[in-house]
């Protein structure tokens, strides 16, 4: 190891942070270097696009995180043209499908929805910040609750979790006396109807700055801090290989997507942090092939709908004075008018789903002038409710050496499928949101089951297990079975059936990870120190 420790992270999202945070304010000596392949799009770097005000400034962020199918951006860096997908409901905006069917596209005709964003902060800088706790069988069971309550709690600080955000909203605590008239009976004390925790922070006028990488780095990126001195993000900048010798990583080898000069860069750590798609391909690539690699993928199903609130039962919970004042509060922000944001959370054994409810003034879709409940004054939710899929061999990524994706490694081939072990639930699902948007208000949309894919939470691909017995990728502490200085992080490692938003479970686990990273760097400073 060299007098200061060099960590490379590969990925600049809110795990690859995470790890960067952890790692710099609790090793005095070490250096933390960031590769991020997409471009910065904030001044502040890995901000949230949401918190742009202007709406051609937000536009332009989120074309720029699109990767191979990013319009005017794509062009000016020499990339031929792949099929422009914006707009479809299938790529969420800033986001880009890995299947875009042109050339170099991945194959992934079972999994069609499946995405990734490219620029520095990653799908974070895109995300609904949602940052719901796992409950019952979705936490991992070998980490100790003790240790695992300590782990969360710091990754929600991490995040700037609130709990109660939008709490005082009346349209919402309307939304949850509804939901909870519906269903409070069915369920245990402690994961009723409630509002659904989130990450930012809120505003004395009730609006919200939504987390980003960002607030994950925190002091790594505010000028004149003693971390952001050792700490160093190269945005367009691919990492093309981990450089590895007899089970240790010796550094990252490198693209400059700038000046297309390759390098390569020594490191005593490495961290990939590249998705749960890009990270296996990039460990493919790299020559590093645990048999689980890829393998174990889930994400969790979602059945959604968009319901008009209802006349009658809406004023009869709020007076006409405290909608004025809502409508008022919300008019001052009017780039991002988010009102309330409700749930009823994941429980065992009788609720293994997460209902996930938005207000919306506007239907995320255009809705006919003649439909009755178009232009509805007290607006509209969207809603959907999370169903896990259980973990299958069978169901993963392969990469094809033979034939290179658009970036030049080798080419995905994503397979997947809902079994009956899932049917039930999802029927179950259908039922519920039936039932939950009749105690609302009118449907405007039929309940129906997104695509494969839609979730943008994938999981498992890098799964994490207690023994190295060929069905996980990585140890308890995230470390690449076989090698002490290779770690990998984000939703991947997830290896549990879950219905909730992954990532303060993701940055849970990258605090344990980064932990020991750091005890590993601090034993090998005493023993240089004895030498
Ligand atoms: P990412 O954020 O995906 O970052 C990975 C980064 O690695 C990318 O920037 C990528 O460009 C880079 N990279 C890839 N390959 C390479 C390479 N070879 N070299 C260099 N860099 C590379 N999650 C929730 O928990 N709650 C939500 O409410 C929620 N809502 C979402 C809404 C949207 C629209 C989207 C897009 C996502 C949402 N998510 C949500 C998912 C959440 O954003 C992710 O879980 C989280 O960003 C994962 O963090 P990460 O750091 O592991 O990966």
């Amino acid at each position: 190891m060299s007098s200061t420790p060099t960590v490379a992270i590969v990925g600049s999202g809110p795990i690859g942070s995470a790890y960067a945070r952890v790692i710099l304010e609790s090793s005095p000596d070490a250096r933390v270097v960031m590769f991020e392949a997409g471009p910065q799009l904030t001044a502040v770097p890995g901000e949230s696009v949401r918190n742009i005000a202007d709406p051609d400034e937000k536009a332009r962020a989120r074309e720029m995180s699109q990767g191979p199918q990013s319009g005017a951006f794509r062009e000016s860096l020499g990339i031929p043209a792949g099929v422009v997908v914006e707009g479809m409901f299938t790529a969420r905006q800033g986001t880009h499908l890995l299947d875009f069917g042109g050339p170099g596209s991945a194959h992934a005709p079972t999994f069609p929805a499946a995405a990734a964003a490219t620029n520095v902060g990653g799908q974070g800088a895109h995300w609904t910040c949602a940052i719901p706790r796992p409950a019952f069988s979705e936490k991992v069971d070998f980490i100790d609750d003790a240790e695992w309550e300590d782990l969360i709690s710091t990754a929600e600080g991490l995040l700037h979790a609130q709990h109660a955000a939008f709490a005082d909203s009346p349209i919402g605590t309307a939304i949850r006396s509804l939901l909870n008239d519906e269903f409070g009976a069915e369920l245990p004390a402690g994961y009723g109807v409630s509002t659904l925790p989130v990450a930012g922070d809120p505003q004395s006028d009730g609006s919200m700055v939504w987390a980003g990488a960002n607030t994950v780095l925190g002091p790594l990126i505010e000028e004149g801090t003693p971390e952001s001195a050792r700490f160093e993000l190269r945005d367009l900048t691919l990492v093309r290989r981990v450089e590895h010798e007899d089970g240790v990583a010796t550094g990252v080898t490198i693209e400059d997507l700038r000046t297309k000069e390759v390098s390569f860069f020594p490191a005593d750590v490495v961290v990939v942090a590249a998705d749960a798609f890009r990270s296996p391909q990039l460990l493919w690539a790299s020559g590093i092939r645990p048999r689980a690699l890829g393998r174990y993928l889930t994400e969790h199903h979602v059945v959604i709908t968009t319901v008009a609130l209802d006349e009658e039962r809406m004023s009869a919970l709020i007076t006409d004075d405290e909608f004025a004042a809502e409508l008022a509060r919300r008019a001052q922000n009017a780039a991002d008018p988010v009102a309330a944001v409700n749930r009823i959370p994941f429980s065992e054994p009788d609720h293994p789903y997460s209902l996930q409810v938005m207000y919306a003034e506007n239907p995320p879709f255009q809705l006919d002038p003649s439909h009755p409940a178009a232009g509805n004054r007290w607006g509209y939710v969207n809603m959907g409710y999370g169903v896990r899929k259980h973990p299958r061999v069978e169901d993963g990524v392969t990469f094809d050496d033979a034939e290179l994706d658009y970036r030049g490694f080798p080419n995905m081939t994503i397979e997947y499928a809902l079994t009956d072990a899932e049917q039930p639930e999802l029927d179950e699902a259908t039922a519920r949101v039936r039932r939950a948007g009749a105690a609302l208000g009118t449907f405007v949309a039929e309940p129906r089951l997104l695509p494969n894919g839609s979730s943008l939470h994938y999981m498992g691909t890098l799964r994490m297990g207690p023994a190295d017995d060929g069905t996980s990728v990585a140890d308890p502490y995230s470390r690449v079975w076989g090698y002490d200085n290779l770690v990998v992080g984000g939703n991947a490692l997830i290896p549990t059936a879950n219905t909730m938003n992954p990532t303060l479970m993701s940055v849970a686990i990258a605090v344990r990870g980064a932990r020991k990273l750091v005890e590993q760097l601090a034993a090998a400073r005493v023993e240089q120190v004895a030498r």
